[in-house]
């Protein structure tokens, strides 16, 4: 087998997808698979989570790749489209689409198809990212119940810090999304994986779990274990060298490492050049042929160093794990100063990705 690899484990996304349906049960499931299901390969996400009740995308050519894939449940483009050409596209593809400006809806109202798209228009409650104002939302949502390209209407939000233990925030903008859209008889989702988990009031008509579904917990301070989550991915490799270092000698670039004593390290093929962070620090946790160790260094393109000292009988050949089964991504993550999402994200096309 080469390495390093990726292993994504099918019975595990399908484990987190049913941990997904127990925090929210009266509630369907849009499985957010954007960026390559967050690196773990999209189409195949797709296929190993069929059971959700429709998948989102951030950009067509991901719901593309998709239909190409055999992908045929319900894709909705999270941003919705950008063109006339793009909607031509959507309409092919039967795709459904968020509507968080006036000038989509415009583009709806002009568009030339005979298509009637089903819509998700988003309320804009605080993140200021993409959404119609709270002062726009009855006038959109009368026109696109009047356009003869929209379908079905449903309502979203999205929470800039579900995370947050008693965020204000979050509280406020639950609240503000709830009470705007009472009474319209229409389904509405607000929940990211956070939100699904940490905020019951936010378990409406539909959630759009993405970390969750690849079993990294998106909450600081609970465990993926607690939470009742299985990692999807495991990222391991092999040692290729195997060599003592004195007290006082450094180890890799800059030497920014020393050994504290006489110690062992173990060279680990993986590097930033296949996903593994730069900025991954010494002291970040992995398992060497199931035993815990951590980085000793800077890590290189190909090359990490690994204080193997306290793992038994250390040699070339045996796994190291990066992250996944025995050693969350949130906590690797917590030694690059980036949160999970950006590591799984950013596993390098060079790394080959196995299923089972
Ligand atoms: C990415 C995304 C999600 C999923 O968020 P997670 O934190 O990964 O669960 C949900 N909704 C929207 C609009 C998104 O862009």
């Amino acid at each position: 087998m080469s390495f390093p690899t990726a292993t994504i484990d099918a019975g595990a996304l399908r484990h987190n997808l049913a941990a997904v349906r127990r925090f929210a049960p009266a509630s369907k499931v849009l499985a957010v698979i954007k960026a390559n299901a967050y690196g773990h390969g999209i189409v195949p996400v797709a296929h190993a989570l069929d059971s959700a009740d429709g998948f989102g995308v951030a950009r067509i050519g991901e719901g593309m790749a998709l239909r190409a894939g055999g992908v045929t449940r319900p894709i909705v483009l999270l941003e919705g489209v950008f063109s006339t050409d793009e909607l031509q596209q959507a309409a092919t593809a039967n795709f459904e689409l968020v509507v968080h400006s006036l000038a989509q809806v415009e583009q709806l109202e002009q568009a030339g198809v005979s298509h009637r798209f089903d819509v998700w228009l988003k309320l804009n409650t605080g993140m200021n990212r993409l959404g119609v104002t709270p002062a726009e939302f009855d006038e959109v949502r009368r026109r696109l119940q009047a356009c003869a390209a929209v379908g079905r209407i449903r309502l979203m939000t999205h929470l800039f810090g579900a995370e947050e233990a008693g965020g204000v925030g979050t509280r406020q903008q639950i609240g503000d999304f709830l009470a705007m859209t009472a009474g319209m008889n229409l389904d509405r989702s607000v929940a990211n994986s956070a939100g699904l988990i940490a905020w019951p009031e936010a378990r409406t008509e539909w959630v759009r779990p993405g970390l969750m579904l690849y079993g990294i917990s998106p909450i600081p301070g609970q465990d993926a274990d607690q939470l009742g989550l299985r990692p999807a991915m495991t990222l391991t490799t092999q040692l290729i060298a195997v060599r003592r270092v004195t007290r006082g000698e450094g180890v890799g670039y800059n030497a920014i490492w020393r050994a504290p004593k006489d110690s062992l390290i173990g060279i680990a093929a993986i590097g930033y050049g296949d996903g593994y962070a730069r900025n991954v620090r010494s002291g970040a946790p992995v398992l060497v042929d199931g035993h815990p160790a951590t980085v000793a260094g800077r890590v290189s393109m190909d090359m990490t160093a690994i204080d193997v000292t306290d793992v038994p009988n250390a040699k070339i050949g045996d796994s190291v794990v990066l992250w996944g089964e025995g050693v969350p991504a949130d906590r690797v993550a917590t030694y690059a100063d980036t949160i999970a999402y950006e590591l799984v994200c950013g596993i390098a096309q060079r790394v080959a990705r196995v299923w089972k």
